[in-house]
């Protein structure tokens, strides 16, 4: 076993360290799963309804513990970590309702009937990234405890606190021990032993292109089934006809959340060129007026990058002479600050092309709606977006030729726990939340009943 530091962003400070699982603990949490998963299916539905809602009323009253170990391990404005811890009730609420109606069919044929049911998969694992730690792992463990199987998350290095408190909550408020387990530790280790794993029947995973495509190739060896939510490069698409205030007034929120470090930000800010001028014009102050500083601060709207590491990564992509439009203010000494960044490149910059992950949003102008959805297509990812406009032809014309999996009109909003949520393209495969979110985690079973006909005969 080898321990981990763990860092508060916003100021640079050991918080306190983490034990590293390794492979073989991989083994007994996949053994140990798989018993609990033999007592939670053997439930009654209604019982493991109760279970999960039991789960939903612990998280709901241990939200300020933690949203506070968010705001110190993430650096999350303190904010936006309620609403995360909220958000986790909310999903295994949403899911608690699953156990009583995940119902199959009876589908009609000849010589008897026939009925499907939807069996749980067993051991699901989870492998979450480090920008919406508990988040994103409510996403996969909700609806798959609810689907009646067992779950093992790995949570990103960086951020893995929320994530084990959340699994000893779930015991505490009577799942199954074993029924939810967290293995902290490195990607090429847990998350590797995971993927190899032949008592593991699917992986979610979420994070970058590069590890998605990697983990689906390994998942192929035992044709474990995937959920993969990956990268984006998403699109704000001002059109000259909307309220071009409005539009202004909430692009910054719409790339600078979580400072940038969302696979759902739109980072490419399109504008209508008749507009363009103005439409800067009205983006600097509220560029500006983003309020960046100390997570705990209950005004602060956006805090520090998550590490080091990755504010070199971000830095990497502004340099002396990028061709920077204006930039918000982000504070001096300690932390891994960077200012929200508003920069005027080349469609073919690499700040175009790739996802930065940090708050830094690239302008670019077009002529008209076909050069918009082009210029927004023009993309290997195709997570989200936004369509600013007051004609609605136009809105569903273009939301319908986007290839994006989670747009907007007149708005910003990606994720609601009812509503489906997945990318096109390489910006993932599979889809999370919404009604459906928990047949991805059964197998259908199809049975055929004869009845004879009373007389004897088959
Ligand atoms: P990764 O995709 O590498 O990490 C995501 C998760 O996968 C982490 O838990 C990581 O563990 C784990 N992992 C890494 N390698 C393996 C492996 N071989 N087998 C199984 N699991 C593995 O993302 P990074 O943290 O490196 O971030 C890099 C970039 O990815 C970001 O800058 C951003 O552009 C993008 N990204 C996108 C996200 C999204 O939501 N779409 C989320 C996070 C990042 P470990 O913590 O040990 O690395």
């Amino acid at each position: 076993m080898t321990t981990f530091e763990l860092v508060n962003p916003a100021t640079a400070e050991v918080i306190g360290e983490v034990d590293h699982s390794d492979a073989a603990a991989v083994d007994d949490a996949v053994a140990a799963a798989q018993s609990a998963q033999r007592v939670w299916a053997g439930l009654a539905p209604a019982a493991r309804a109760g279970r999960l809602r039991d789960f939903a009323a612990a998280v709901a009253a241990h939200r300020d513990e933690l949203a506070a170990l968010e705001v110190a391990n993430s650096g999350h404005p303190i904010g936006q970590a309620r609403w995360e811890a909220d958000h986790v009730t909310d999903v295994l609420t949403y899911y608690a309702a699953t156990p009583e109606r995940l119902s199959g069919k009876q589908i009609p044929v000849t010589g008897g009937i026939d009925i499907t049911f939807c069996e749980p998969i067993g051991v699901i694992g989870v492998i979450t990234p480090w920008n919406f730690p508990m988040t994103i792992a409510s996403w996969g463990f909700a609806p798959a405890l609810a689907a009646g199987n067992a779950v093992i998350v790995k949570p990103a290095e960086w951020t893995p606190l929320t994530t084990i408190r959340l699994a000893e909550l779930a015991e505490q408020a009577g799942l199954p021990p074993g029924l939810l387990q967290v293995l902290p530790g490195r990607g090429d280790v847990v998350g590797e032993a995971m993927l190899g794993h032949r008592g593991i029947g699917k992986i979610v995973f979420t994070g970058s292109t590069t590890t998605g495509r990697h983990v689906m190739a390994r998942a192929a060896e035992s044709v474990k089934r995937v959920t993969l939510e990956l990268g984006g490069k998403s699109a704000n698409i001002v059109f000259a006809d909307c309220d071009l205030e409005r539009a202004a007034a909430t692009a910054p929120y719409g790339v600078f959340d979580n400072a940038g470090q969302d696979c759902c930000a739109r980072s490419r800010i399109l504008v209508q060129r008749s507009v363009h001028e103005k439409f800067m014009e009205l983006l600097e102050p509220a560029v500006t007026g983003v309020r960046v500083g100390d997570p705990t601060d209950e005004n602060t709207e956006m805090g520090p990058l998550v590490s080091r590491a990755h504010l070199e990564k971000v830095s990497s992509y502004v340099s002396d002479d990028a061709p920077v439009a204006f930039r918000g203010t982000a504070p001096d000494g300690p932390g891994f600050w960077f200012p929200p960044t508003v920069l005027t490149p080349q469609p073919t910059d690499r700040v175009v092309t790739e996802e930065i992950f940090g708050p830094v949003v690239a302008v670019l102008p077009f002529d008209d709606e076909a050069d918009a959805v082009a210029i927004a297509n023009a993309t290997d990812y195709g997570l989200s977006g936004s369509i600013w406009t007051d004609d609605l032809s136009r809105a569903l014309r273009v939301s319908r030729a986007v290839a994006a999996g989670n747009l907007s009109v007149n708005s910003h909003s990606s994720v609601r726990y009812s509503t489906p949520f997945g990318g096109f393209k390489q910006s993932g495969l599979g889809r999370e939340l919404g009604p459906d979110a928990p047949l991805g985690f059964t197998e259908t079973k199809n049975v055929f009943i004869a009845v004879s006909d009373g007389e004897g005969k088959p």
